[in-house]
């Protein structure tokens, strides 16, 4: 690698430029292009020259991770967004046919929109707030990514001509909030990714919490898959602003915050060049922990094995698996999902084999409308031989809500919570009956 990496994005508009994507068939390339009409792309020169195996592109994580191909919508989709283009409709008038399609793929899972907190009955658009004890913030300059993953359940904000981007330019009214809620002790930096944000602009919004001064806000999380796709920020031989960016993580552990940084991986290739390694021991030194989350994914790691490389490969860089997601349904969900209890199959075949430091993940989990429903397993009644999903919320709007077991039927072709039926209230039926 060179000693100062130079950030080169390719998109929609540039990716043809792409030596590696030159020898591929033209088909492939077409069918990228009007894909990504629809579903954001964004990948740049580390990712396609650094994590990529061109040789087997068709199955290959990271590919499948950032480009769009044909089956990531639905055929008919597909077809009308081909038709479009080709017809040479108006701007104004392909815009309409890209949005009508964009909206049929569930853009607002889980509400999100419902969970923007008010101030003095002023909504803070760029803040949501669904959990007693946490606040997510949206900096409105870290609202893009150094690269789109295609299963990315933000995926409306990283598209124009929707007015669905969260955005907030000032971090004082979100100090404010947060002095007002004294149960809130912990601040999430989310995005996009925050990562893509200057030391300097990050260091501002930091100040102006140091400034708030707010006894019981105790925790700063950022969450960034910037490990996977520009190391670089950690790595001050090849990144001017690296030094400050680490000196600010040890500023904020030195006033005594904590600091987590959550990272996305989604597949232990990601974590294989020395480049992230040095990357994650750079953040550690600075006082930070470093936590991971991923769901699983159809096509790119549906398997236990790779779970299980994936999270012994963590512990082993010092990392603490947090969170399996089980994929939620937007976007391209079609192509990426599993249904539930194959997911949970996936968890189960990983940690009974992984070591106990890998053991700190809870697995698999739902961010569903109410909270984070956690499959605990699955049960079979020996008298009827039903059998049921043990479940949790493991977070949820109300708090008492939380850590309390609950059924549900059995289904093995559900892909989402919505699809299950709770099983309590009817056993409590049958039980009266006896
Ligand atoms: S890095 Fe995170 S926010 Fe950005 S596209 Fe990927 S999953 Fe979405």
């Amino acid at each position: 690698m060179s000693l100062t990496m130079k950030f080169i994005t390719y998109n929609a508009k540039n990716f043809r430029q792409i030596e590696y994507l030159k020898k591929l068939p033209e088909q492939v390339k077409h069918e990228i292009e009007i894909v990504s009409k629809v579903l954001p792309f964004k990948t740049n020169n580390y990712v396609v020259d650094y994590l990529i195996d061109w040789e087997n592109y068709e199955t290959d994580p990271v590919f499948i991770l950032n480009f769009p191909n044909r089956k990531m919508l639905h055929e008919k989709q597909y077809l009308e967004v081909e038709n479009a283009w080709q017809k040479g409709l108006s701007e104004q008038e392909f815009q309409n046919v890209v949005n009508k399609i964009r909206l049929q793929l569930n853009p607002h899972p889980a509400n999100q929109l419902t969970n923007v907190p008010r101030l003095d009955n002023q909504p803070l658009p760029g803040v949501q707030h669904k959990y007693r004890d946490i606040v997510l913030f949206f900096p409105s300059q870290g609202q893009t990514c150094h690269a789109h993953c295609t299963f990315c359940f933000r995926w409306p904000q990283f598209v124009k001509d929707l007015d669905l981007q969260f955005s907030m330019r000032e971090i004082d009214m979100l100090t404010e909030y947060i002095k007002r809620n004294e149960h809130v002790h912990e601040i999430l930096f989310t995005g996009g990714d925050p990562m893509v944000m200057s030391p300097l602009t990050i260091a501002k919004y930091i100040d102006q919490i140091f400034e708030a001064d707010i006894p019981h806000l105790d925790t700063i999380r950022f969450g960034s898959k910037s490990l996977t796709y520009w190391p670089f920020t950690f790595m001050p031989d090849h990144s001017d602003e690296a030094d400050d960016m680490l000196k600010l993580f040890r500023r904020i552990v030195d006033k005594g915050y904590h600091l987590s940084f959550m990272a996305h991986f989604n597949h232990p290739v990601e974590m294989e060049n020395s480049a992230v390694q040095e990357a994650i021991y750079n953040i550690r030194q600075t006082g930070a922990e470093v936590r991971t989350q991923a769901p699983v994914l159809k096509n790119i790691n549906d398997d236990p094995q790779i779970w299980r490389e994936m999270w012994t490969k963590q512990v082993n860089l010092g990392m603490v698996p947090y969170y399996m997601f089980i994929e939620r349904e937007t976007g391209p969900y079609a192509y990426f999902e599993k249904p539930i209890a194959e997911v949970y199959d996936i968890y189960r075949n990983t940690i009974k084999y992984t070591g106990s430091l890998a053991k700190t993940v809870t697995a698999p989990v739902m961010s569903a409308s109410m909270g984070k429903v956690h499959v605990m397993g699955v049960i079979e009644n020996p008298l009827d031989h039903q059998k049921y999903f043990m479940m949790q919320y493991v977070r949820h709007r109300n708090v008492e809500e939380t850590y309390k077991p609950f059924l549900a039927h059995y289904d093995e072709k559900a892909t989402w919570f919505d699809q299950l039926v709770r099983a309590d209230a009817d056993m409590i039926l049958s039980l009266e009956k006896e």
